[in-house]
């Protein structure tokens, strides 16, 4: 038997859903504007090996991993392009960066030196991104140093800064006060700074705050994947990720029975439990236990009792027994049920979700360059 065949929980990823999502982002900031992909984490699980390739052809030219070796990774499927790592260099590592001709985004001081150090052994200056901090305190320059590189360019003496770029923390609430607030911050840090570099702001949801957050490059993740950037508003996005499990096995059930590990669901009237073969080790959260849906053909079954390891249970007393057969396909993810549907099942983000999907999937990519 082919695994194809004997394979039980299929994750399928529509590549072309994803080209047409980094289109629609490039349609929506406008021709002046870079729309760059951010590909980290494999492409949030959706796998980076079929999918930077694709954008690649369709013009993509900037790409954002977290990690070096995720860099790595991706320099070997676009040989071409620009590839910055978010995490940035620490020491030791600035010499892996130039070999793989990865940019880093510097974050800190530590950082800066670091990168102008490795300039200075090789003789030539280095392209880099200078991440400032607008409201995050996380990753970036604060205020106090961005002064300080103002104050003494010979700081960055060696580095030629290609991009000055900030990050938004409440982008996905249109109206929060913050968002106005670090627009101002990063708008009067980068001309402080008064370097010759291209600004970027905005990630899938700043998008979507208006043309005043796009700058000269967007850095678009989450919408590109198809996860929805304007929550509690309709998804300008396309859906890129399907799901799906086979029954194992039906049993019917009546009170006073009980399903699952910890007995948390009681059987309350005579009826039938289809058993998936889909669990937390997939990705599938524990805690949409009790609470999370599947579709069988399109029609909505609840989860009842804890998803463990390997299964998860449905009621499915509500559809015809000749729908509900072992090896038929119960839909986590698709059509009917979006990745940010789910999430707010588990109580999580979309996000989580995404790159959680576990490694045991048949996967199987449509459409795209390869
Ligand atoms: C992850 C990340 C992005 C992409 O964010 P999305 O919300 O997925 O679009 C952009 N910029 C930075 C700095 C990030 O860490």
């Amino acid at each position: 038997m082919a695994a194809t065949d004997r394979a039980t929980a299929f994750l399928t990823i529509d590549v072309d859903a994803i080209v047409a999502n980094w289109r629609r982002i490039r349609i929506e900031v406008g021709p002046k504007v870079e729309a760059a992909a951010v590909v980290k984490a494999d492409c949030y699980g959706l796998g980076g090996a079929r999918i930077v390739p694709a954008l690649a052809a369709a013009g993509c030219r900037t790409f954002f991993v977290a990690t070096i070796d995720e860099g790595i990774a991706i320099r070997k499927v676009v040989p071409e392009g620009v590839i910055l790592v978010l995490g940035g260099p620490l020491d030791g590592a600035a010499a892996d960066m130039t070999e793989h001709r990865l940019t880093p985004v510097l974050n800190s001081p530590e950082q800066i030196a670091l990168w102008a150090g490795h300039a200075q052994t090789l003789s030539r200056p280095l392209d880099a991104a200078l991440h400032l901090d607008t409201g995050m305190s996380r990753l970036g320059l604060d205020t106090p140093t961005v002064a300080c590189l103002a104050a003494d360019p010979s700081l960055l003496s060696g580095i030629t800064p290609t991009l000055v770029m900030s990050h938004m923390a409440c982008a996905d609430e249109l109206g929060h006060p913050k968002n106005p607030e670090q627009l101002a911050t990063f708008t009067a840090l980068s001309q402080q700074l008064g370097l010759n570099a291209r600004l970027s702001l905005g990630a899938s949801s700043t998008i979507f705050l208006g043309a005043g957050y796009h700058f000269d490059l967007v850095r678009p993740g989450a919408a590109l994947y198809g996860l929805n950037p304007l929550p509690g508003q309709p998804n300008p996005m396309t859906s890129a990720v399907r799901l799906e499990a086979k029954i194992l096995q039906v049993r019917d059930v009546d009170t006073p029975m009980t399903v699952g590990y910890g007995a948390s669901h009681r059987v309350s009237a005579r009826g039938r439990i289809a058993v998936a073969a889909v669990g937390y080790a997939d990705g599938l959260f524990r805690s949409a236990s009790n609470r999370g849906f599947g579709l069988i053909g399109g029609k909505r079954v609840p989860v009842v009792g804890r998803i463990s390891m390997d299964l998860t249970t449905f009621d499915v007393s509500a559809l015809p027994p000749d729908a509900v057969q072992p090896g038929a396909l119960i839909q986590l993810i698709g059509h009917g049920q979006s990745a940010d549907e789910l999430a707010g099942q588990a109580q999580t983000i979309g996000y989580e979700i995404l790159t959680a999907l576990g490694r045991r999937y048949l996967r199987n990519y449509e459409g795209g360059a390869c």
